[in-house]
């Protein structure tokens, strides 16, 4: 505000009650020639604090003793208002020991009224000012430090390297919980806190800044608090050196960063787990498969195995029970999965209801069973959700290490192949990889790729095998089966390829050929040998074709256009396809069978729950398996079996054909069983059309 060598105008308020020593002042000051002051006067202390409180004043020249006021008292109350404007105070010889008091207390100068003259009354003014505006500056600027210490939630430490003693700040002290008076000034306050496994790298960083190796200090580690827990903390710092470079102090902050790992690790524990089961997932997986492969080559480590497994059914399960309840299930089974796995191996889901398994320390392949077998254990106990029982079984793919493998992938596809394997032989097993599964996986993908353009180019063709009427004899119908004229390989019998169109989703459109092929065959021959009732077929339906809404119209389409009247046509079906296949599926079903087509359930007492599925849905008939017909008269004897399933039908009032008949005696013992219908290779194998009329031409009767 003032500077010594310009002339300013310095707002002088003079609180003197005696108007003589006033004039007097006013004098000596308009004599100056460094300021030129405006003074207002006031003579009693509570008009000069009515003044003081509008402020506006650069100074107070204050007499200690005034009408209302006296001694101390009057600078006590006038400094209480005048805050920040500095105060002088004018005194007599007398009261000496007051104003020295009044200095202590914050008061700038004081003088001494006779003694006063215009040149030190000037400098004590200008001064005063001055140290004011400088105090103030530094109070600024210290609460602003103040502040910003507050603001960054910064702990400070001050370390004296010669002493070895360290001021740790109030707020470094709270960050730990700790009182001011709770931490000594031991380097060991904080040393001895490091989470022991941040110590030694904490003690590198130092000393490679002590020793002169970096800029300045920053390290991030744990620190224990009063409480016992770690927080993540910041350090930073700098050393102070001497002119050698020896440091002699170093100095810096501490910061609490326990959110933002917090917030690290959540990002890196999603980025490698599985969303819904918390389980890893199949990045993790990979990066562990990896590490045990490493470690297995570089020093001979135990062999481990990982297990593939897909459950059962899952996608039943999700449609009819829907996908909250399917979510669930997933979750409890990662649950039980990981309550049952040693530390140290990983399940991981690596998809839908796809999961891996990483066990270390299995010798060989059977270990690896075992754990198969318990996972199969701890699926089948009842899940109960949201008032749902559910169960499931799995299929199980098992690769162990000694195949020797020099990538994870090899190894998560080895397993991958043995779980198709087992899924293949009839779900709820397992299959251990071997050098052969190899090759037929990769005979079985070519096969899928020469599948997909045989479709276009017509290379199938259908093959007819009678069904005979045990009682009359003679051919009633026929079924339907395709066969796949392979260039090169010849004719291929549909075990070898409906698993793979199934899978592909060729099997739809292939589907559909062989129902319009097998009606249009039929209806000729209902025409060429004409009987009574006509002949009828029975045609494989996959349960992938009753997925479509509108599949009854396609069928009545078929139907029509071929002119084969709906009572000619048996559709064959698994139990299977109606466990697989949920309510659209039979919704259809029971259409189709309304308008007249017959439903004969195929490969009897194979399947699930065959018999509550008999009463439960309307067949017209069921083809006993052929494992039951060719039992029959042999150690294992399955007569009790097949007589039990014929009662059953009978009762039902629905038809029975006995599949697979190889010889008379089987014949003998099933027309004696009074078993309607039969098939096999005994009476005919599957024919070419040219070969089914020859055989009907020539009227056989069996
Ligand atoms: P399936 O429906 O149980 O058909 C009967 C199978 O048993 C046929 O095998 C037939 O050749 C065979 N067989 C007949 N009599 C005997 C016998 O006395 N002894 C023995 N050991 N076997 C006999 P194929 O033609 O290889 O068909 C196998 C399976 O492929 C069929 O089993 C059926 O499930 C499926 N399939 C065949 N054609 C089609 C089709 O067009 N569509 C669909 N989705 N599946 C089909
Ligand atoms: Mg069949
Ligand atoms: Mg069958």
């Amino acid at each position: 505000m003032s500077d010594t060598g310009r002339c300013d105008i310095v707002r002088v308020l003079l609180v003197e009650d005696s108007p003589d020593h006033a004039d007097l002042i006013r004098a000596k000051l308009q004599r100056s020639r460094r300021l030129s002051a405006a003074i207002t006067h006031a003579e009693r202390l509570d008009a000069a604090l009515v003044l003081l409180q509008d402020g506006g004043f650069d100074v107070v020249l204050l007499d200690f003793s005034l009408p209302d006021s006296y001694g101390l008292e009057t600078f006590r109350r006038a400094q209480a208002v005048a805050q920040r404007t500095p105060i002088i105070v004018l005194t007599s010889l007398d009261d000496n020991e007051l104003a020295v008091q009044a200095v202590r207390e914050g008061a700038q100068d004081y003088l001494i009224k006779r003694e006063a003259d215009t040149r030190l009354l000037v400098r004590s003014i200008l001064y005063a000012i001055e140290r004011k505006a400088a105090a103030d500056a530094l109070r600024d600027s210290e609460e602003r430090y103040a502040l910003a210490v507050r603001g960054a939630n910064d702990g400070l430490w001050d370390w004296d390297l010669k002493a070895d003693r360290v001021f740790f700040s109030p707020r470094w002290k709270a960050m730990l919980g700790f009182g001011d008076a709770d931490v000594g000034d031991s380097p060991r306050e904080w040393l001895d806190r490091i989470h022991p496994d941040d110590r030694p790298p904490f003690r590198r960083h130092l000393d490679t800044h002590l020793g002169g190796g970096s800029d300045h200090f920053e390290f991030e580690h744990r620190m224990r608090n009063a409480a016992g827990e770690y927080l993540w903390v910041l350090a930073r710092g700098v050393a102070e050196r001497d002119e050698r470079g020896t440091p002699y102090r170093m100095a810096g902050s501490q910061t609490d960063i326990t959110a933002r790992k917090r917030a690290e690790h959540q990002l890196q524990h999603d980025a490698l787990h599985d969303g819904l089961t918390g389980l890893a997932n199949r990045v993790l997986f990979m990066d562990r498969l990896a590490c045990a492969l490493a470690d297995l080559q570089r020093r001979a480590a135990p062999h481990f195995a990982v297990l593939f497994f897909d459950l059962d059914r899952f996608k039943n399960i999700n449609d009819s029970l829907g996908h909250t309840l399917g979510d669930k299930l997933l979750v409890g089974i990662a649950r039980r999965l990981e309550h049952f796995l040693r530390p140290g191996d990983t399940v991981a889901r690596l998809g839908g209801d796809e999961f891996a398994i990483l066990i270390h320390r299995v010798d060989d392949a059977s270990g690896a069973i075992h754990v198969a077998d318990r996972i199969q254990e701890i699926l089948s106990m009842t899940f109960s959700i949201d008032g749902h029982d559910v169960m499931v079984t799995a299929s199980i793919g098992i690769a162990h290490s000694s195949t020797g493998y020099t990538n994870p992938e090899e190894i998560l596809r080895d397993a991958d192949i043995a779980m198709y394997r087992a899924k293949a032989g009839g779900k709820a097993r397992y299959e251990v990889f071997d050098r052969d599964m190899h090759q037929s996986a990769v005979t079985l993908l070519r096969l899928e790729t020469e599948l997909r353009h045989s479709v276009h180019r017509g290379e199938f063709e259908m093959h007819y095998q009678p069904i005979v009427s045990l009682t009359q004899g003679r051919i009633v119908g026929f079924e339907g089966l395709v066969r796949w004229r392979h260039p090169k390989r010849g004719l291929v019998t549909p075990d070898q390829f409906i698993a793979i169109a199934e899978e592909t989703g060729l099997i739809v459109p292939l589907g559909w050929w062989v129902l319009r092929e097998s009606c249009r065959q039929t209806r000729r021959w209902q025409r060429q040998f004409p009987a009574d009732p006509s002949l009828w077929v029975s045609v494989n339906m996959s349960g992938k074709l009753f997925m479509k809404t509108d599949m009854v119209d396609e069928m009545l389409g078929i139907l029509e256009e071929t002119g084969l009247e709906p009572r000619s046509l048996r559709l064959e079906v698994t139990e299977n396809v109606v466990m697989d296949h949920a309510d659209l599926a039979i919704r259809n079903l029971m259409e189709l069978r309304g308008l007249g087509v017959q439903l004969s359930i195929d490969d009897f007492g194979t399947g699930y729950s065959s018999l509550s599925y008999l009463q439960r849905f309307h067949y017209d008939s069921l083809k006993i398996d052929r494992s039951f017909v060719s039992k029959l008269g042999t150690a294992g004897d399955s007569r009790a079996i097949v007589e039990t399933i014929l009662n059953l039908a009978n009762s039902l009032g629905i038809g029975v054909v006995a599949e697979g008949i190889e010889t008379a005696e089987q014949v003998e013992r099933l027309r004696r069983m009074q078993c309607p219908h039969g098939q096999g290779y005994w009476f005919s194998r599957p024919l070419t059309v040219p070969a089914a009329e020859e055989l009907m031409a020539s009227a056989p009767s069996w």
